[in-house]
């Protein structure tokens, strides 16, 4: 057989691990946390997994809503599980960071489809770049120089009843490599400046690049939050309520790839 007669094959094959579509889907009784940073077209060749491309944005909420998803905050959530509520086609759409393009790109469309989410707000976001924080390498600025939410936008997002905020710490602090006093600090400080500057309690709160340890579990807890999200991909079948994993929205994936991760929790194996 020559190779050309198994090309097909390979190919099959290939797309499959790609993307699982033949892997059974975890039942819709289980809540979906989708995670998302940007709205906007990529214009850089870095980050393009952060920026999800707007008219893709519209038709992934569009999609939701026409199948029955109900849209809730992560407080709404966390209130739903810990009453054991019915928890049916439950989605948690989450933002991270404070990227200005969730007020010029998201809202508008939760707002036409009268939909929900929480954005994970770090307080001292404007002239940083969290990235070298992760990787060294990462100081090409790119993140820093992207325009972040003005209070005055947040306030506006808030007003609508359409967001509700969740803490990042006040810095995008890198928890591991970061003193105990100066995560507490980092931790408390958040949820204390984004209750007084906004007025609203804040109960969730999302680990910076997914970087934690359980002590840093504990602290989280014990500053008064009631749910942590990571950035470990998932469906939550038994949630930990301070340890969520979320589904990760890229801005590579084409509505295939976003159908198969609502499904699974993840795109492929490849
Ligand atoms: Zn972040």
């Amino acid at each position: 057989m020559s190779w050309l007669a198994i090309l097909p094959l390979v190919v099959l094959i290939g797309i499959s691990l790609k993307y699982c579509w033949w892997l059974p889907p975890v039942s819709d009784q289980h809540p979906r946390i989708l995670m998302y940073h940007m709205i906007c077209e990529s214009s850089e060749r870095r980050y393009r997994g952060l920026r999800v491309h707007p008219a893709r944005f519209a038709k992934q909420v569009a999609w939701l809503k026409d199948n029955g998803w109900t849209f809730v905050t992560m407080s709404d959530l966390e209130r739903r599980i810990r009453q054991r509520a019915d928890l049916r086609r439950i989605v948690a759409l989450t933002f991270d960071d404070g990227y200005a393009d969730n007020y010029y790109q998201a809202l508008p469309v939760l707002r036409q489809h009268g939909a929900k989410a929480t954005l994970y707000l770090v307080v001292n976001r404007h002239s940083q770049d969290w990235s070298v924080k992760k990787k060294a390498h990462h100081d090409g600025g790119e993140l820093m120089r992207e325009p972040k939410l003005s209070d005055e936008q947040v306030q506006e997002m808030l007003a609508e009843g359409i967001f509700e905020l969740g803490g990042h710490t006040l810095n995008h602090c890198h928890l591991p490599s970061t003193q105990d006093q100066v995560k507490i600090d980092e931790i408390a400080g958040c949820k204390q400046a984004l209750e007084a500057t906004f007025g609203q309690t804040v109960t969730s709160f999302a680990y910076p690049f997914g970087h934690y340890g359980q002590g840093d579990v504990r602290i989280v807890r014990e500053q008064g939050f009631g749910t942590g999200v990571t950035t470990k991909e998932g469906i939550n079948k038994n949630p930990d309520l301070m340890q969520l994993k979320r589904i990760k929205v890229s801005g590579k994936d084409n509505f295939l790839a976003f159908w198969i991760r609502m499904r699974l929790g993840f795109r492929g194996l490849i």
